[in-house]
Parts: structure tokens; C-alpha cells; sequence
């Protein structure tokens, strides 16, 4: 394991029966407390979606322990580099889900449509009938995504439900699904599969996987992620596909809104900001007439004169 970084992030996940997850999770906490793991880790009756960051050796003592479990022992970890801050705490939480979907029928996740990153090249490649469905939040598709993809226009992957009925136009196309490492195209697929959608397959291991054998062929910009690295550049010799929301400059700087009350991610290029502050504001908001004397946000004018 010596191709292994100083501070290696895991991202993995598996949905399996958990039967009491109050427990599992304590045993979680105590184990990553010993191991001085960062990160973010949600547990479920249906499985466990984590991503850490930790010393060498703490992270492959990690997935050691965990495969040693039955449940476990054939999770697929996804190791990147990080930081000692690519988290600055550990949070170890029980929830109904491990990925919030919120459908209002019970969903297990589909488990026998997957492509492998090779069968999902070949599809591309071979099959003209297929439409590529980036699953993923909004701003993560402005990012970068697969050439010619069709993104879902929503903020949060529990909108999906809601936004479902839009692509009513595809349910007798092969969908091929796509999300960053997995775990939300199984959810989403039988989502799908549950309206009506009966050619349905998800790239297994996500992006990430996909990436690890075939680099950028076939797609655009970079993949968002869910940490203070924001975006990871696929391959370096590419360029961004993301512009910014205010100037239309290529970027793939994140910032959140500065109105607190909307905290909107979206794109904004260094220099646009620095020419004009405002532009910290997302467009929506600007345009709602919202200025920084104006927003909410902590240290804010308006909040101090609210004492
Ligand atoms: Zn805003």
C-alpha cells in the first residue's frame, strides 16, 4: 500500500441490512475515535455511506477492520488523495437513509443493472438509442459531466422525485444513469424503474470509477465533490467546463451565496469577484434587489442593527 498518500481519503459505501445501527455506529465512533479518522459517515437499517480522511496506516487498519466483517467484506473502497483538513471533524449520524431520497414508496436499491466502466464505454460508443442521465445536483453538472448527458435541474437529489415526471420523454429510451461514486444511482434506478422507466442501467462505482480506468474519454470538465476540495480536476491537461454564474468566465471555484437565507452554490470566477464584490451575491439574489448592506449572513449590517 506504499502508492498510498500521507493523508489518503476513503469514499465507500454498501447498502446491506444493518440491523441495529444505534449500536454499529457507536462501535464506528469508537473505532474511528482510536483511529483519529476525519469525516462524515451515515449509518441506515440499509447500509453505510462514509468518506474519511486519516494517517497512512490509520486508513488501511480502516478497511482492513471493515472487511473483516461479512457485511463488508466486499466493499469497494475509492481511496483519493487529501489533506490532515480535508475534514475537520468526524460525524458519525444514524439516519432512515443513507442517501436522502424521500420517496413516498419504499425503495430497495436496484443491484442487478449495473455497467461496468467498460461496458458503460462500449454502450456510449455502439448504441445510438441510449440517453446519458446525469443524476447529480445542478452545480454539480456544470462542473463537468459525460458528453452530451442530460442533467436533472434540481438542487438536492430529494428533488428527483418531484422532477421525475420531466423526463417522461425518455421512458422508452435506454437510460444509462450516472452519479459521482454509485451510491445514488442505485436509489435513483429503482426510482426510475418504479415510474415506468424499463431500460434502465447505472455506471457502477460512479464517475470516480469510470475516471480510474478511462480517464476523460468521453467526458467534459471536472467532478464535483462533496469536501472542501469542492472540484477535482479529472486530468489536468483538461480544461473547465464550469463558467461563472455573473461573468460567463470559464471557472471551477464554488462559493456559496452570501445571504445566508439562500447560501446557493454556484460558480464565480476570482477575477469577477474582484472586480466587483457584489458578485458574492448569487445572480438570484442580486436580482431579487439584495445588496451585501442589505443580506443576511453572520457580521452582516442588517444583523448587527438587529443586535
Ligand atoms: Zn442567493
Amino acid at each position: 500500500m506504499s502508492e498510498l498518500s500521507e493523508y489518503p481519503v476513503l469514499l465507500y459505501y454498501k447498502y446491506v441490512p444493518i440491523a441495529l445501527p444505534e449500536r454499529f455506529a457507536a462501535e464506528q465512533r469508537g473505532l474511528c475515535g482510536t483511529l483519529e479518522l476525519k469525516g462524515r459517515i451515515l449509518i441506515a437499517e440499509e447500509g453505510i455511506n462514509g468518506t474519511v480522511v486519516g494517517k497512512r496506516d490509520s486508513i488501511v487498519r480502516y478497511m482492513e477492520v471493515m472487511q473483516e466483517d461479512p457485511r463488508f467484506a466486499d466493499m469497494e473502497f475509492k481511496i483519493s488523495e487529501g489533506a490532515l483538513d480535508t475534514f475537520p471533524k468526524l460525524s458519525i449520524k444514524v439516519r432512515p437513509e443513507i442517501v436522502t431520497l424521500g420517496a413516498d414508496i419504499p425503495l430497495k436499491a436496484d443491484l442487478d443493472n449495473h455497467l461496468s466502466p467498460a461496458e458503460w464505454k462500449a454502450k456510449i460508443e455502439g448504441d445510438p438509442d441510449i440517453v446519458l442521465v446525469d443524476v447529480r445536483n445542478r452545480y454539480e453538472s456544470q462542473a463537468g459531466m459525460f458528453e452530451g448527458a442530460l442533467p436533472c435541474e434540481i438542487e438536492n437529489f430529494r428533488e428527483l422525485p418531484e422532477y421525475l415526471p420531466q423526463l417522461e420523454a425518455l421512458k422508452d429510451k435506454t437510460v444509462l444513469m450516472y452519479c459521482t461514486g454509485g451510491i445514488r444511482c442505485e436509489k435513483a434506478s429503482a426510482l426510475f424503474r418504479s415510474q415506468g422507466f424499463e431500460k434502465v442501467f447505472q455506471l457502477h462505482g460512479g464517475i470516480v470509477n469510470y475516471h480510474k480506468h478511462f480517464g476523460n474519454e468521453h467526458w467534459l470538465g471536472e467532478c464535483f465533490v462533496f469536501d472542501k476540495r469542492m472540484t477535482v480536476r479529472v486530468d489536468h491537461a483538461l480544461n473547465p467546463i464550469g463558467k461563472c454564474a455573473h461573468s460567463g468566465r470559464t471557472t471551477s471555484r464554488f462559493v456559496n451565496c452570501l445571504h445566508d437565507l439562500c447560501h446557493r452554490l454556484f460558480l464565480l470566477a476570482p477575477e469577477t469577484q474582484q472586480e466587483d464584490p457584489e458578485t458574492i451575491l448569487c445572480p438570484e439574489c442580486r436580482q431579487a434587489g439584495i445588496t451585501s448592506a442589505t443580506a443576511d449572513y453572520k457580521g452582516s449590517p442588517a444583523r448587527s442593527l438587529r443586535g
